[in-house]
């Protein structure tokens, strides 16, 4: 028998590990890439989140957020809240499942704080009916007891009332004067003290706030959690084949729908799909007790993996959803298609 080194301890050698629960921070240059004159950089540098190896990605998502549309927020409600501009190419971080769980882990060192002042300057960003009066005396003096998330709705449990935040495309949440993701697809980089929508500061020091450059997201009081699905982090295969049975709609468009399951966006339903091996305009009833194992255990693979290696953008798919691109596993050329009222990507030849 003779002697090979069996690779393995090579590549344990080459190996960095990191932690999913701290990514690092880098600062880029304010000369990576160009800078728009609406981004009104005055500083030097920018703190951006990113994973060591995701550097490049996060450079272009920053130069995909520059080239973003300038029109202002009033009137720019959109049905696409969770995805990137399909026909750019480029990566994009919107609030997706994953960027909220970021947020509710960074949310839970207010557990526990007594809410001492309520800010809400903007009517507009307060929903189902809810005045800032009625926000103000609701939420004063309570204390926040737990912060949950279903799908891409954040709720802090209080001694009162259940504030539900809701993120839309350009919702950023600042904990103690810090925000666990600055850039976002759609959002500006920078910040504005006229972005700031809804605020709480608390006893003894300390503040949870929400900025909205686009006004899409929300705040409310008792949110309907049970209009939203099971959590697509935690779904059981149970809970999706109850999802998925009979139903004619495309298996996308299921995914999609935050009544059946809470919290995939257009991102992440093209990657679980692709990586299922799956087609995306299969009616979602006529999956196989097979492949509804297979979904499920696919979605609950991926998403702690995208969320380790930075967010919703980083799917292996990712880099193939432009025209003309093939596809990552076989050189396929790719279809493009809109499957759901979204831009979808997928294989012909393995997802079946
Ligand atoms: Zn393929």
């Amino acid at each position: 028998m003779g002697l090979r080194w069996p690779g393995r301890r090579s590549s344990f050698g080459l190996t960095a590990t990191v932690s999913a629960s701290s990514p690092l921070t880098a600062t880029l240059a304010s000369d990576h890439g160009p800078t728009s004159p609406r981004s009104g950089n005055s500083s030097a540098t920018r703190q951006v989140n990113c994973w060591p190896s995701l550097l490049t990605q996060c450079g272009s998502m920053r130069r995909a957020s520059q080239r973003r549309s300038t029109q202002p927020a009033r009137n720019a409600i959109s049905s696409s809240h969770d995805s990137t501009k399909d026909e750019s190419g480029m990566l994009a971080l919107v609030p997706e499942i994953l960027e909220v769980e970021r947020y509710r882990q960074a949310a839970e060192t207010v557990v526990g704080r007594s809410i001492a002042e309520v800010s809400a300057p903007d009517a507009w960003f307060l929903k189902r009916g809810l005045g800032p009066d009625e926000v103000v005396a609701a939420l004063t003096g309570r204390a926040v007891t737990a912060v949950r998330r279903r799908g891409k709705l954040l709720m802090l449990d209080t001694d009162g009332p259940v504030l539900g935040l809701r993120f839309g495309m350009t919702g950023r949440l600042v904990v103690d004067g810090g925000m666990p993701i600055v850039g976002l697809e759609y959002g500006p980089e920078r910040t504005d003290p006229g972005w700031r929508r809804f605020g709480l500061t608390f006893d003894g020091g300390g503040s949870l706030a929400m900025d909205d450059a686009r006004r899409l997201g929300g705040i409310e009081l008792w949110p309907d959690e049970a209009a939203l699905g099971p959590d697509a982090l935690a779904i059981t295969r149970r809970q999706l084949a109850s999802a998925l049975s009979g139903v004619r709609a495309p298996i996308k468009a299921v995914l999609l729908d935050q009544h059946r399951i809470a919290g995939i966006g257009n991102l992440l339903a093209d990657e679980v799909l692709w990586r299922a091996g799956i087609d995306p305009a299969r009616a979602a009833g006529t999956l196989d007790d097979d492949e509804v194992t297979r979904l499920q255990r696919t979605i609950r693979r991926v998403l702690p993996q995208l969320m380790a290696r930075g967010g919703s953008h980083t799917g292996d798919l990712q880099v193939a959803r432009e025209r003309g691109a093939v596809c990552p596993r076989d050189g396929t050329p790719l279809e493009r298609r809109t499957i759901g009222g979204r831009t979808t990507y997928s294989c012909p030849a393995h997802q079946r």
